[in-house]
């Protein structure tokens, strides 16, 4: 009803490659958090990174509703293999609008995997508040010299870039960073360990460091001191992503519920019959419609070029909440089975959970809804 032709293929293609590819090994990848390179190989041949690239710059080209049904299928085979899909996306639409047309010839390894990339914000003392980052970035001849670190950055342990935002001009605040665009194997680059996380396991998370790392002149990402703007207007995009990734997950869900209830017995009854259970079922179905259509609606406003500031902020607030309760509910219809590992919906509870702390947490969404109302109106 919403999706075009083109999108409905894209859609089908992405569910077909979830389902014999991804689907069969999630249990594996999360057990031994292991980075599935096979799977984003084959991704990357199929045109699945980098989907809003322009074809002129070697993408597809496609729009953010496309981006957003391919990361709903991508969160349904397993939720760490779409956050690459997301991160990568992330960085391309940097690149494409801020990149010179040098930092662009980055693009087409960023899009076939053959270079790995992090987009690095958090530091110890700045998590939500980006305005406490104290990694510094000076002018140092014609380029520049970067000191400082960032912790919890998707890919550290094995990206080749890294897109970090680094304070330029201490005096003024958020109009005072930049991005710089780092070759993560150059001098004065370490990385800390793997971090071993609750959920999303195949996602590879860790500490970059930086100590006197020469950046050259071709580094700085936009206009300098713009990094905080650029990095945040980036986040709508980010967002819908997200929340289809959660919409994604709590897909898997319902579905594992519903096939769980139609076979399991109890009291001489499939499980089904009760109505205590159908309502966990219908319960779910509805929220993960809701959020879907959120996320179609925030998606269809950023490709009509709307502000949709408070929309992808929704989507990203309600998919994430939605995820982890309507996950919650597939474990109880699974009974003692639900909390075992090994059993689909355990993974999926845990893998729901990051959705309402990354890609700023869900008081932080609802903050912005608020302050969007009150700036433009109830009806806005
Ligand atoms: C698995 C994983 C992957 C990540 N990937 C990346 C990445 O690739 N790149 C990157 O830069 N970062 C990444 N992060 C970091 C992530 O973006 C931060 O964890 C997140 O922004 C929250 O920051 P924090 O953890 O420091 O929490 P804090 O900012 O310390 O917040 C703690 C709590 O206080 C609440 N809070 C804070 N301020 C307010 C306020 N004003 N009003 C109401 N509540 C508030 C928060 O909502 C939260 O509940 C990742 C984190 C994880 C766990």
């Amino acid at each position: 009803m919403f999706l075009n032709a083109t999108q409905e293929q894209v859609r089908d293609m992405a569910r077909a490659f979830a389902d014999e590819v991804i689907r069969p090994v999630a249990e594996s990848l999360d057990r031994d958090e292991r980075f599935p390179s096979e799977i984003y190989d084959e991704m990357a041949k199929l045109g699945l990174f980098g989907i809003g690239v322009p074809e002129n710059l070697g993408g597809p080209g496609f729009d953010t509703l496309t981006y957003a049904v391919v990361m709903e299928e991508l969160g349904r085979g397993y939720s760490s293999i779409a956050d690459q899909c997301g991160l990568v996306e992330l960085i391309s639409t940097l690149l494409v609008r801020h990149g010179t047309e040098e930092q662009q010839k980055l693009l087409p390894d960023f899009l076939s995997m053959k270079a790995k990339v992090a987009y690095c914000i958090t530091e110890p003392e700045a998590g939500t508040d980006v305005s406490g980052i104290i990694t510094t970035a000076v002018r140092d001849g014609a380029g520049w010299r970067l000191n400082g670190g960032k912790i919890w950055i998707h890919n550290a342990p094995v990206a080749d870039y890294g897109f970090v935002l680094a304070r330029t001009n201490k005096e003024a605040g958020n109009r005072g960073m930049s991005i710089f665009i780092v070759d993560l194997h150059a001098e004065g680059v370490t990385r800390g360990p793997k971090e071993h996380k609750m959920g999303q396991r195949a996602s590879q998370v860790g500490a970059l460091n930086f100590a006197d790392v020469r950046l050259p002149s071709w580094a700085l990402l936009g206009e300098e001191n713009r990094g905080f703007h650029m990095m945040m207007s980036v986040l709508d995009k980010g967002r819908v992503g997200i929340a289809a990734l959660a919409v994604g997950i709590g897909q898997a869900g319902l579905e594992a519920a519903v096939d769980y209830a139609g076979t399991r017995k109890q009291f001489g009854k499939q499980i089904a019959e009760f109505q205590g259970v159908q309502w966990l079922l219908a319960d779910m179905a509805k929220d993960i419609e809701a959020a879907r259509l959120l996320v179609y609606s925030a998606a269809m406003k950023l490709d009509r070029g709307e502000d949709a500031t408070k929309a992808c902020s929704m989507a990203k607030c309600f998919a994430g909440d939605m995820a982890v309760q309507r996950t919650s509910d597939a474990v109880q219809v699974f009974g003692g089975s639900g909390y075992i590992r090994g059993f689909e919906v355990e993974r999926l509870y845990r893998d729901a959970k990051i959705c309402q702390i990354y890609e700023g947490t869900n008081q932080i969404q609802r903050m912005i809804i608020a302050r969007e109302l009150m700036k433009k109106g109830a009806r806005s």
